[in-house]
């Protein structure tokens, strides 16, 4: 049938992230923007910092930006961080946010790879930078973020000073005209398997991302919100709450650097009324620790997203025990980051939606998927049993990195090839079972690391467990639990007792060969199981452990 080649008569409207900076100023003038920092708590509103955003702009200009060119920045979350978020983008150049818990030479790396031309850097960070310099050509400008009066600046070179700056410039900038297809924003992936890739994000991709993340059954962000991000606002922008906040017009709180500790999460929750709080599932575990021992609660709070890694069954019941409720959320950094998200609604019975809420849910509207059998490349069912890897596309879904490394990533019919392997049930809930990398190969069959390790968490004693495969003369991998016991078992729980605690709750042949106890397990820049770590160090498995490894 021929398709009519009739036109719509809807406006070309650029999506660009200047309309959210336009709703900042016309609708949320009076919503609070709170930060922490190390004097105590600083209080402002959308309305205070719009003409500082253009003041921004201006200073920016001045010092020679333009546009396209990468403004890097190594800061906390914070109100200032938040103001870059909108004065970059919308005067036309890239907003880079650099990963601070980095070591130097990777940020070297990623500092050059992306030729950054700026970068502002917050005063407590500074120590991170002196390694660098000398070593980051590209950066023509550096800009210090000081707290009080600018410190005397021994063996920097000529650094702005960020209040200076503004200062010089007035309240109404001209703001450029954008078009959707210009880069807004740019990010690395946080390199848990690889080198760190920059993903480089649109003006229009962010504008549809930050409507999805608003979306009910999505994030569900709304004006009614005061949300505090604990997610950094240099991991995968911050998922996307730096813009969702604007667009809706939520309050914000920004724990600074703090952001690590669960009593001022806590705190900052009580004072400034919380309703939503955001993280990966290391902070969660700090945190329900700590309010099991204060005995506090946050009856105000109502979603925790939770994604970055799969978030643990005893964690979920755990929180849910708190009154805190997680939602659990899956995506990365070339998915800006959201990709689905564990919503269930009526009709199951308890069992059945905490078995739900703990798969990575369901695909963001916007976003389509598909599992695919990695020899092959053919697509599988929606049986959930089936696995295969995750492949994604959609308008917020990176076609490729910057300086086009890997340009494999995308199969020859444009689909993003994520490096996640999942099962995906007739009702299109996603479970993923690991990362390609990580999956453990024994005899020929797969293990799910992720399965045994939260099958290991389940274990009361135990507080976190991380698992990787080491190889084996016999069935090329087998599996290795590192274990970290709660403080107040330390000692008192043997390897014997985790094999049988985990007897008919996986396969007899994913009982790991070997528990070891640790005291804490690496963690990534980002705080998710740092596994490229516990491979480097381990030993290999002792002879004669082997017990049963054929399905
Ligand atoms: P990196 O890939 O360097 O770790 P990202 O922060 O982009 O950086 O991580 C994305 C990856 O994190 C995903 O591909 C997936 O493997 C993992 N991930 C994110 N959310 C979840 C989740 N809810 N459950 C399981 N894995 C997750």
């Amino acid at each position: 049938m021929e398709v009519s080649a009739v036109e719509g008569l809807m406006q070309d409207y650029e999506l660009s992230l200047q309309h959210v900076l336009w709703r900042i100023e016309r609708l949320h003038q009076k919503k609070e923007v709170v930060t922490k920092w190390d004097d105590g708590v600083h209080r402002t509103t959308y309305g205070e910092m719009v003409p500082r955003i253009n003041r921004l702009a201006g200073a920016l200009k001045r010092i020679g930006v333009k546009p396209g060119d990468r403004v890097a920045t190594l800061a906390w979350n914070n109100d200032r961080h938040l103001e870059l978020y909108y004065a970059v983008p919308c005067m036309g150049a890239v907003l880079h946010t650099l990963n601070l818990r980095l070591f130097p030479q990777h940020l070297e790396f990623i500092i050059n790879d992306a030729e950054d031309k700026v970068l502002f850097v917050d005063q407590s960070i500074l120590p991170l930078l002196k390694p660098l310099l000398g070593k980051i050509p590209s950066i023509k400008t550096m800009v210090l973020m000081a707290e009080g009066p600018a410190p005397a600046l021994d063996g920097f070179p000529e650094m702005e000073d960020y209040e200076t700056l503004l200062a010089a410039e007035s309240d109404d900038y001209p703001w450029p005209k954008i078009s959707e297809r210009m880069a807004a924003a740019m990010c690395y992936t946080s390199g848990t398997t690889g080198n760190p890739k920059g993903v480089v994000y649109s003006h229009r991709s962010q504008f549809i991302h930050t409507m999805g993340v608003l979306q009910g059954d999505n994030l569900g962000v709304t004006e009614n919100d005061a949300i505090l991000p604990v997610v950094p606002m240099f991991h995968a922008n911050s998922w996307g709450l730096p813009y969702a906040i604007g667009m809706a017009g939520a309050k914000v709180v920004f724990a600074g650097r703090f952001s690590a500790d669960p009593k001022s999460i806590v705190e900052l929750s009580e004072q400034e009324d919380v309703t939503f709080l955001a993280g990966v599932p290391t902070v969660w575990i700090g945190l329900a620790n700590y309010l099991k021992e204060s005995g506090k609660r946050l009856p105000k709070v109502s979603t925790v997203v939770c994604g970055g890694s799969a978030v643990p069954q005893a964690l979920m019941e755990t929180m849910d025990s708190l009154g805190l409720r997680i939602l659990h959320a899956w995506g990365m950094t070339e998915t800006s980051p959201l990709g689905s998200v564990a919503r269930v609604y009526g009709g199951h019975t308890p069992e059945e939606a905490l078995r739900l809420r703990l798969t990575q849910g369901r695909v963001a509207p916007g976003v389509e998927i598909r599992i695919t059998d990695p020899a092959t490349g053919e697509e599988l069912p929606w049986d959930g049993v089936a696995f295969g890897e995750i492949q994604v596309r959609g308008p917020w879904i990176a076609r490729g990195y910057h300086n086009g490394y890997d340009p494999d990533k995308l199969t020859e019919d444009g689909w993003f090839r994520t490096g996640d392997v999942a099962r995906i049930d007739a009702d299109g809930y996603i479970q993923i079972v690991d990362r390609t990398k990580d999956v453990i190969k024994s005899g020929g069959e797969w293990i799910s690391s992720v399965e045994l390790e939260n099958a290991v968490m389940a274990h009361p004693k135990i507080m976190e467990a991380a698992v990787i495969g080491l190889p084996h003369p016999k069935w090329d991998e087998r599996p290795v639990v590192y274990a970290v016991v709660r403080p107040e078992f330390k000692g008192q729980v043997t390897e014997e007792e985790v094999r049988e605690f985990l007897k008919g709750k996986v396969a007899k042949w994913w009982l790991p060969d070997e528990v070891r106890f640790i005291d804490e397990v690496p963690k990534t820049s980002v705080g998710k199981f740092d596994k490229k770590v516990l491979r480097a160090g381990a030993t290999p498995i002792k002879e004669g452990v082997t017990q049963e490894a054929r399905k």
